[in-house]
C-alpha cells in the first residue's frame, strides 16, 4: 500500500475561514490532537504576518510530537532584496521549525499585475528564497500558488517557476488550486504532465470554490501527487480547502492508499468533533463520514432493508471512521424503524407494540410533533408500553400568570398540582418567563419525593411556529434540550397554544429525567 504524507493546514489556511479564529492555547491543543491523529505535517501559522503566530512558534518549541513535523508558512522573498535579509524569510528561521513551506507565484498574471516585477526576477525570487532556506538546514515544501491557471495560462512558464523551485533544492513541490475553480479531469491531467518531468514528490492543494475540493485532491493523487495538503472540516478561505475528514477515508477505504493507521482513522469522527469544539463552531451534520447524519436512516423501506443487511443503504461501515448509525423516528417510519431504535435504547419491543408506537407517531407527527430530534420523548413511548409501568408524577392542574406590575416590569408566575402515588402536592413559582415559572413549580412539586432533579438543567428552548400549510392543526411546536452534567436528551411538545406545548416538552423531560437516574 503505497503511503501517502497528510499536511495538515487548519491552523492557517483553515484560520483565513470567515467565522473562525484561534487562540494559542487553542492552536496548541489542536496541534496536539492532530500529531495523536497522525498526520505528518503541522503547519502552525505565518509568523511573518502577525505577533500570535509568532508566540504560537515560541511555545509550540516545547511540544514533543509522536508522528507530525512542524511547519511554518511564509512568502518567497520580497523584490530587490536578497534573500539572507528578506525580513519575512528570516521570521520563518526564527520560527525554528523543521520544516519550512514558502509559497510563490506560478502564474504570469500574478507575477505582473500583483507583484508588479518580471518573469525573470520572480524565477530569481523563488530559487534564491527555496536555495537560502535549504542552506539553513530546513525541509523546504514549495507552494506553487495558482499553479493549474498558471499552467492553463502558460504552461512553460508555470513549469519553469517549478524548476526554479526545483534548482533551490525543494523537497516537495507542490501544486495549489488556489482558487478553488478547476475541474478533477484538469487536475489530474496537469499534474500527471508536471510528474513527468520532476523526480522531486509532488503534493497537492485545493480549495472548494466549484464543490470539487476532495474530488480535485483525489484526482492529483491519481495524476502523481504523493503529499495533499487540506484541513480538519474543511475550514479555509471563502468555503473553505479540502476537507481532510473526506480525503483521508477515501483514499484509504476506497483507493487503497494509507494515510493514517486502521486505529486512528475510527477516531476521525472524534477529531471532526473536537476541532470544531475548539474553534467553537457547531459541527456540520451533514459533513460526509464524521457528520451527525452521514449514518442516519429515515425511510422506513431503507430501515426495514438495513436491518436484513446493513450494506443495503450505506457505502462503508461507519466504525471505519468512529462514526455510527442512527435511525430516525418520524412520520416515515416503519416498524423497522421502532425495533431498531429500541435495541438502541436497550429496550425490548415486540412488533405489535412497534405498530402502535408507529401509528401514534404517525398522529402525534400529523398534530405538530416531531421526534427526529427528540428521542427522550419517543424513548418515554416505549417506556409507557411496557406492562407495569408507572408515571412517576401525574399533572393535575397547571396555570401561569403573566403581569406587568408597577416598580417590578413584566412578572411570571405558575401554580402546579400534580399527583406522586396517592399524594398531591400543590406549588406556586415565580420566573423571567411563564415556562421557567412553571418548570420552577414542578420541580419544586417533585423535588421532596425525587430529590436527584436538583441536577437537572434546562440546557435550551426552541418553539417553532407551525404555519398553516403544514396542514397540522398545532401552532406551537417546543423542542426543549435538557442535561444532568453525564447526558443529555431533547423533548418535545406541540400544541394550539404555546403554554400547554412547553408543558408537554417540559413534563416529558422530567420523566426522561427521573427515568434516566433510576438506570
Ligand atoms: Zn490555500
Amino acid at each position: 500500500m503505497t503511503k501517502l504524507s497528510i499536511y495538515d493546514t487548519t491552523l492557517r489556511d483553515g484560520t483565513q475561514s470567515e467565522g473562525i479564529s484561534l487562540s494559542v492555547n487553542d492552536k496548541l491543543k489542536i496541534a496536539r490532537r492532530l500529531d495523536e491523529f497522525g498526520v505528518n505535517y503541522i503547519e502552525g501559522g505565518w509568523p511573518g504576518s502577525n505577533p500570535k503566530d509568532v508566540e504560537f512558534f515560541d511555545r509550540a518549541k516545547s511540544l514533543k510530537f509522536k508522528n507530525a513535523k512542524l511547519a511554518a508558512f511564509g512568502s518567497t522573498r520580497r523584490r530587490d532584496t536578497l534573500a539572507e535579509q528578506d525580513r519575512n524569510l528570516q521570521a520563518l528561521i526564527k520560527a525554528e521549525t523543521p520544516v519550512v513551506t514558502v509559497v510563490g507565484k506560478s502564474w504570469e498574471l500574478h507575477v505582473i499585475d500583483v507583484l508588479e516585477t518580471n518573469r525573470e526576477e520572480n524565477l530569481d525570487m523563488i530559487k534564491e528564497s527555496v536555495t537560502y532556506l535549504k542552506s539553513q538546514g530546513k525541509e523546504v515544501i514549495y507552494d506553487a500558488e495558482h499553479f493549474f491557471d498558471g499552467y492553463k495560462a502558460h504552461p512553460d512558464y508555470a513549469i519553469e517557476t517549478l524548476r526554479a523551485a526545483d534548482e533551490g533544492g525543494a523537497d516537495v513541490l507542490v501544486l495549489c488550486d488556489t482558487n478553488g475553480g478547476c475541474l478533477p479531469w484538469e487536475i489530474q491531467e496537469i499534474t500527471a504532465a508536471v510528474d513527468e518531468l520532476f523526480d522531486t514528490r509532488l503534493g497537492i492543494h485545493t480549495h472548494d470554490d466549484g464543490g470539487n475540493g476532495v474530488a480535485n485532491t483525489l484526482a492529483g493523487v491519481r495524476g502523481g501527487a504523493v503529499h495533499l495538503q487540506g484541513t480538519i472540516n474543511g475550514y479555509g478561505e471563502r468555503v473553505g480547502n479540502a476537507n481532510l475528514c473526506s480525503v483521508i477515508p477515501n483514499l484509504q477505504l476506497k483507493m487503497g492508499y494509507s494515510c493514517v493507521s486502521a486505529e486512528n482513522l475510527a477516531r476521525l469522527t472524534d477529531l471532526s468533533h473536537f476541532v470544531d469544539e475548539v474553534a467553537n463552531q457547531p459541527p456540520d451534520s451533514r459533513l460526509p463520514y464524521v457528520g451527525k447524519k452521514a449514518f442516519s436512516h429515515k425511510g422506513g423501506i431503507h430501515v426495514a432493508a438495513m436491518l436484513k443487511n446493513e450494506d443495503s443503504y450505506q457505502h462503508i461501515n461507519p466504525d471505519l471512521v468512529g462514526n455510527h448509525r442512527q435511525t430516525l423516528i418520524s412520520d416515515l417510519s416503519g416498524r423497522g424503524n421502532v425495533i431498531d431504535k429500541a435495541h438502541q435504547f436497550g429496550l425490548d419491543v415486540d412488533n405489535d407494540q412497534a405498530k402502535e408506537i408507529v401509528t401514534q407517531i404517525k398522529d402525534l407527527e400529523a398534530q405538530g410533533f416531531t421526534f427526529e430530534s427528540a428521542e427522550a420523548s419517543v424513548n418515554l413511548m416505549m417506556h409507557r408500553m411496557k406492562p407495569g409501568y408507572k408515571r412517576p408524577f401525574e399533572l393535575i392542574d397547571f396555570m401561569t400568570v403573566v403581569e406587568h406590575r408597577q416598580g417590578r416590569g413584566v412578572v411570571s408566575e405558575a401554580t402546579v398540582k400534580v399527583r406522586v402515588g396517592d399524594q398531591i402536592f400543590h406549588t406556586a413559582a415565580e420566573g423571567n418567563g411563564p415556562v421557567n415559572a412553571l418548570d420552577t413549580a414542578l420541580r419544586k412539586a417533585l423535588i421532596d419525593v425525587y430529590p436527584r432533579l436538583i441536577n437537572i438543567r434546562l440546557d435550551d428552548y426552541k418553539v417553532r411556529i407551525l404555519d398553516s400549510e403544514s396542514g397540522t392543526a398545532a401552532h406551537v411546536r417546543v423542542l426543549i434540550d435538557t442535561q444532568n452534567g453525564k447526558n443529555h436528551w431533547s423533548t418535545v411538545g406541540a400544541s394550539t397554544n404555546i403554554i400547554d406545548a412547553s408543558w408537554r416538552a417540559l413534563a416529558d423531560s422530567m420523566e426522561y429525567a427521573l427515568l434516566e437516574e433510576q438506570d
